[in-house]
């Protein structure tokens, strides 16, 4: 069983999907590793480092040689796979709603297409869910960045020169980055409010000591849909959800936007106007500005300044982040095969359930439900 590792190629892409504890671990399991050259250098892993681990570093082509299963970060280019075996595995994000044609291609190369983003919200899986521990780093980085380019402090300051007022954060969207958002202002001394379409967030909201911010007696206010993720909500409930965020966020001096939909761009949660109503200086980092934004105007891995405020996003937050993105994301992708490794055969043999759920092409197909 040959494991390649290639270095990632998408502009700005930092983090590598293996580091040398994995390379170990995938050894003890009985695989070769071949990682590319450099691959680990944004990551501040040098190549003396995987050689160490007893992985074989080379350049490509002869990396992805006759290999069984690929590991990345995002998905490669098919072309980049030349030589690897066929039906080889690759294992990484492919943004499959939006990639359709680099699914096809990678249906059509015999490949078999592995996407880490359709790993399901199950208990056994959550230890190979790289959307969960990529979002978390993004929620902490995110109010890192806006505290960098909030012109004030974050906490209460009590000096002899006078009292410094605490920062009030508000978090939208409280899944995994927006609960680490919290506790990194409130770590930081900020007063900080959160809201979700999910009513069982208002629980999480409270036991990390911020104020739930909900719009209430609305129909259809349960925004849960299937896997604990957010649906679409209705036009009743987006009018008042418009109308309670418009007095709030008045009063905010940083906002912190995280939230997503499944398959569909990111709901719009902030207005031109609204923003027009916020403090001079405040700022309002948007996490879902790769996914179309949550707020009027953001642009990917910009500062717009618009009606005195600043609007931040990162196009790739969590390589920010690169060591530590890099370090979960290997282990998600080692807890993955490592659960399904088959002694007997010396390589992974996925069940159905995890199997069916992640799998995109298959056989020259396009196979999964989701896409087709
Ligand atoms: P996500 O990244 O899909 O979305 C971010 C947040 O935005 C969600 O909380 C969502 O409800 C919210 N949102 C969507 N539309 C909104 C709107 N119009 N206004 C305000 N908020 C809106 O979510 P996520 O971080 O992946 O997590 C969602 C849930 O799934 C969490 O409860 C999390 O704990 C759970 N989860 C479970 C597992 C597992 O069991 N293996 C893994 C990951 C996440």
């Amino acid at each position: 069983m040959r494991i390649a590792v290639l270095k990632e190629r998408a502009p700005g892409e930092s983090r590598v999907a293996i580091t040398p504890e994995t390379v170990k671990k995938f050894a003890a399991l009985g695989a070769t590793v071949a990682v590319e050259e450099g691959a680990g250098i944004t990551a501040s892993i040098p190549d003396e480092a995987y050689r160490e681990a007893g992985a074989e570093v080379v350049p490509v082509p002869k990396a992805v040689e006759g290999a069984d299963i690929v590991l990345a970060v995002q998905a490669p280019d098919v072309m980049v796979l030349a030589g690897a075996k066929p039906g080889a595995w690759v294992a990484a994000t492919f943004d499959p709603f939006r990639e359709k044609d680099r699914v096809e291609a990678y249906a059509k190369g015999g490949f078999e297409a592995l996407s880490m983003e359709f790993m399901p919200r199950i208990t056994r899986a959550q230890s190979m869910d790289v959307l969960s521990s990529q979002s978390n780093l993004a929620g902490y980085k995110a109010v890192l960045t806006a505290a960098n380019e909030y012109g004030r402090a974050f906490p209460m300051m009590m000096t002899a020169a006078g009292t410094v007022q605490a920062a009030k954060v508000f978090v939208m969207g409280v899944g995994v980055a927006g609960l680490q958002a919290i506790a990194t202002a409130k770590r930081l001394g900020a007063q900080v409010s959160a809201t979700d379409v999910r009513s069982a967030t208002k629980e999480q909201i409270q036991s990390l000591g911020a104020k739930p911010i909900f719009v209430e007696n609305v129909e259809g206010i349960e925004g849960e849909g299937s896997g604990g993720y957010a649906t679409e909500m209705s036009e009743e409930y987006q009018k008042a959800q418009a109308e309670l965020v418009s007095s709030h966020i008045a009063k905010q001096d940083i906002v912190i936007t995280t939230a997503l939909i499944p398959g569909r761009p990111a709901p719009k949660l902030i207005s031109d106007a609204q923003i027009a109503t916020m403090k001079q200086g405040s700022v309002i980092f948007d996490l879902a500005v790769a996914q179309g934004g949550n707020v009027e105007g953001s642009q990917p891995d910009e500062v717009v300044e618009k009606h005195g405020a600043k609007i931040v996003g990162y196009s790739n937050t969590a390589g920010h982040l690169a060591a530590d993105a890099s370090a979960l994301f290997a282990r998600n992708l080692y807890n993955f095969l490592s659960a399904f490794w088959d002694k007997d055969q010396g390589k992974p043999v996925l069940d159905e359930e995890i199997g069916d759920a992640v799998r995109l092409t298959q056989g020259g197909k396009v196979v999964n439900e989701r896409l087709v």
